[in-house]
């Protein structure tokens, strides 16, 4: 998670993920982008699609809490290895509030302690948001952290993945947590996947952020689980510790994929149907991490490890020292070394993790390669790769058709807001662009967004009525469904 400063639309604090890639020269890095996990992968729920909650696996032995000697040397070898002012201290999980609030105070203190002049600390954190009260978010507020809330959706889609550990749905605490950071105005953004549960209902679930969670910065997450036709039985039960339930250690092997899984083209939909949303009424208003980093792509900055041409700058801190390649490959194979025995600016400079970084170059496949979209895209996480080209080569990108669907619908408007600002004008511009032709076409054609429905019944309907419940009154709309 990471603040994203001198965006082409705003200033604007989008988490995660953000690549300082486009700094970078030398295999020695001025900086990059470590995610810790304080308390490994532990968290206090139990989300059905959550494979990292398998990663406890790793480390059958160990209660998985960061020591203060591993905050300690984490904290001064992350201040240590920036060549750049800004550094991002970024909290991830599991779930970083298990760790109890004076370990942050006390990460605040060592930050103090080892920052150098000039040195600029961004401080994020990712959370469910169960455990928040008001010291927490005084604290947030105090030493300007900036938090990540997941939720999926209204409550029907968010309960229906986002469980505890008895089954039992967590929307109402989540609310609860976002009403508190909201209270203390603390600075915050939501973080939702893609699923199955969500995805045919893109819009719905961006209005819900937008009007009823007041989001301003929204990011949204692909679920993509895999398997392989030994695991995809038990894994299709979910990734967490359940009587009487074997339990797999995740690793990005096999090529299916579960049930809760977005569908490859669907996720491409639910990003155009927000996009289609986005455009029309909130630019400049709204941040959708993929819209800005799509965005900046146009003039070459690759703000998002994901859709950059290479990556290798986003390492995992796990609760013991051991630095993982990525967030997404903590598994063993992937595991650099322990900041205990060897510098982090070493492993992450290491030959191996170099290699890592430029494979998702060099493995790209032919269908990439000469892909209309491809400097957009760039073949998206290698983490995906695993389906057949349309040629029959292996190393596709699962989610390729709704990448492909999404780069090249978007294209027209984002290069509408790319003239505007040639010609020193805001992006937001590109709204009234957009109305104008939407008049010119009239309401009754088939709407630009490809579902098949007029437009004065699909994005042009400025008010349409949810099927899901509204936030504080529990009580389902039964309306239309929105697709
Ligand atoms: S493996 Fe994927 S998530 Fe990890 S750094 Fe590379 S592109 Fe980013
Ligand atoms: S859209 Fe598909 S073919 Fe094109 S670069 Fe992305 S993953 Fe490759």
């Amino acid at each position: 998670m990471d603040k994203m400063s001198d965006n082409i639309f705003t200033e604007n604090p989008m988490t995660q993920s953000v690549n300082p890639q486009f700094q970078i020269t030398a295999d020695n890095p001025p900086g990059f982008h470590l995610l810790s996990k304080p308390s490994g992968s532990t968290c206090n729920i139990d989300c059905t699609y959550c494979f990292f909650l398998s990663k406890e696996a790793l480390y059958p032995n160990e209660k998985s809490r960061m020591s203060e000697a591993t905050l300690e040397e984490y904290i001064r070898q992350l201040l240590e290895s920036h060549r750049i002012s800004e550094v991002t201290v970024a909290w991830q999980g599991g779930e970083p509030t298990l760790m109890k609030l004076d370990f942050f105070r006390l990460s605040v203190e060592i930050v103090e302690k080892y920052r150098r002049p000039g040195q600029v600390i961004n401080y994020t954190f990712q959370t469910n948001g169960i455990l928040l009260n008001d010291e927490w978010c005084e604290f947030f507020k105090k030493n300007n952290f900036l938090v990540g809330l997941s939720v999926d959706g209204p409550r029907e889609i968010h309960d229906t993945y986002r469980v505890d550990r008895g089954s039992q749905g967590t929307f109402d605490k989540v609310m609860k947590g976002l009403n508190l950071l909201q209270r203390h105005k603390v600075e915050y953004n939501i973080l939702c996947t893609v699923n199955a549960a969500n995805e045919n209902h893109g819009r719905t679930v961006y209005r819900f952020f937008r009007d009823e969670l007041k989001a301003k910065w929204i990011q949204f997450i692909p679920i993509v689980e895999r398997a392989t036709s030994e695991t995809i039985e038990i894994a299709n039960q979910g990734w967490s510790i359940q009587k009487d339930r074997k339990r797999l250690l995740y690793t990005q092997t096999g090529n299916l994929v579960t049930e809760r899984t977005v569908g490859a083209l669907q996720y491409g939909r639910f990003l155009v149907d927000i996009f289609e949303e986005w455009v029309r009424h909130d630019v400049g208003k709204v941040f959708v991490q993929l819209f800005d980093v799509t965005l900046e792509s146009y003039i070459g900055r690759h703000m998002l490890c994901i859709h950059a041409p290479t990556c290798g700058y986003g390492p995992a801190l796990e609760h013991n020292g051991d630095l993982y390649s990525c967030d997404h490959f903590v598994e063993p194979d992937y595991l650099l070394g322990n900041i205990h025995k060897t510098h982090m600016q070493d492993l992450v400079s290491s030959p191996e993790q170099r290699k890592f970084g430029r494979d998702k170059l060099d493995s790209l496949t032919a269908q990439c390669q000469k892909c209309e979209v491809r400097q957009l895209c760039n073949g998206g996480c290698p983490k995906d790769r695993f389906a057949l080209s349309k040629d029959g080569e292996q190393g596709q990108n699962y989610l390729c058709p709704g990448l492909e669907l999404f780069f090249t619908h978007t294209r027209s408007a984002m290069l509408e807001m790319l003239k505007l600002l040639e010609l020193h004008r805001a992006p937001a511009d590109v709204m009234a662009l957009i109305t104008a032709e939407d008049i010119k076409r009239g309401i009754y054609q088939p709407c630009p967004c490809g579902s098949g429905k007029k437009f004065r019944f699909c994005h042009g309907n400025k008010n349409p009525e949810s099927q899901f419940s509204k936030l504080n009154t529990g009580s389902v709309i039964e309306t239309n469904k929105d697709k």
